[in-house]
């Protein structure tokens, strides 16, 4: 992994800082993501012009109303037509699709980003979709959102501090991945570069399988006979444990659909764990019992979250 900056950054970029210039933004699925870029771009003063296309029209029309985007388009094509940088930020299965819609309306010149949660399919959906403009896409993911979706939530400091990977196309050339790190940078991220590959590996075991514990750990209370009597019990620790349980479906099935291996593989290991773990307890071996949960209360505590916040997806 390359780091463009050792350490992330607490603030957004100094007022005068150098910041890339656009004449149009295109913001494709201005929900939590999409319209914290857009807040995030017009803050840095990045495009003179944000346009925005969502699915549901009304959708577009509260963006426009928070003054989060200042034009709506009728389509995906319509709004990337003229766009000199186009993000799309809707669920991962969508990007191909999407994709292939604003093809014939791009400029040779364009930038293009994502801000999805998984990389390897992205990137291949790309190649499909754009053929040689593929060169123009570069895959990225914002460590940053939360629990919850919608332009209503956008945040104009979403990713103030906030670690960004990049994982560019061997068809990227350079300019396109340095304009890329200048957009994020200009955004108040910090950017770390890799591959699809090892992006998808690593927020596998550090996001993909702790959502798929989260809803499944939630599940097996809510279906009991008593459980919704058990729930109005719950305190802190459940509702630390337990706050990515109420993240978007929909967002949440295409990524596991993506990234099934090495979520698979991950569920494997956790398996072992929890199997070592139900071990001692059955066996009422309490010192091994307490020999694994020191050894996990001290990785936990010798973790240094990379943000300042601990909310981010
Ligand atoms: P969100 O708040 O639900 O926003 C997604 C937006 O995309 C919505 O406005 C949605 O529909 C629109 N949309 C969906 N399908 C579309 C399509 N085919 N064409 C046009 N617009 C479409 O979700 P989000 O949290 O911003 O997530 C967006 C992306 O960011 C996902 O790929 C996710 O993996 C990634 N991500 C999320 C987080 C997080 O914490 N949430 C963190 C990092 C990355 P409507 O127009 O109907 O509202």
């Amino acid at each position: 992994m390359v780091s463009r900056n050792p350490s992330p950054r607490p603030a957004a970029p100094e007022p005068g800082a150098l910041t890339p210039q656009f004449r149009r933004l295109a913001v494709l699925g201005v929900g939590l993501l999409g319209g914290s870029f857009a807040l995030a771009a017009k803050r840095a003063a990045l495009a003179r012009e944000v346009v925005g296309y969502s699915k549901s029209p009304s959708t577009i029309q509260a963006a426009i109303k928070a003054g989060v985007i200042d034009h709506g388009a009728d389509s995906a094509l319509q709004a990337a037509t003229g766009a000199d940088l186009v993000v799309l930020a809707v669920p991962v299965a969508a990007i191909g699709p999407l994709l292939r819609q604003i093809r014939l309306g791009l400029s040779d010149s364009a930038l293009l980003l994502d801000v999805g949660s998984t990389k390897a399919d992205v990137a291949d959906a790309a190649l499909h979709a754009l053929g040689e403009a593929a060169r123009q896409f570069v895959p990225c993911h914002p460590i940053a959102g939360s629990e919850r979706s919608g332009v209503q939530h956008a945040q104009v400091d979403l990713f103030d501090g906030r670690r960004v990977v990049v994982t560019p196309l061997e068809a990227n050339p350079a300019r396109f991945v340095d304009a890329a790190t200048q957009v994020w940078e200009a955004l108040g991220g910090v950017v770390s570069v890799m591959s699809p590959h090892e992006h998808d590996a690593a927020f596998a075991a550090v996001s993909h399988l702790p959502h798929l514990l989260a809803f499944a750990f939630v599940y097996a209370i809510a279906r009991q006979p008593q459980g919704s009597s058990f729930l109005q019990l719950a305190g802190p620790g459940f509702r630390d444990f337990t706050r990515i349980a109420g993240s978007d479906p929909t967002m949440w099935r295409d990524v596991f659909q993506a990234n099934s291996a090495e979520v698979l593989q991950q569920l494997q290991m956790f398996k072992q764990a929890v199997a070592g773990f139900e071990a001692q307890l059955r066996q009422g071996n309490w010192s091994v019992l307490e020999s694994l949960i020191r050894q996990a209360s001290q990785s936990r505590r010798d973790w240094a979250s990379p943000s300042p916040a601990d909310d981010a997806t």
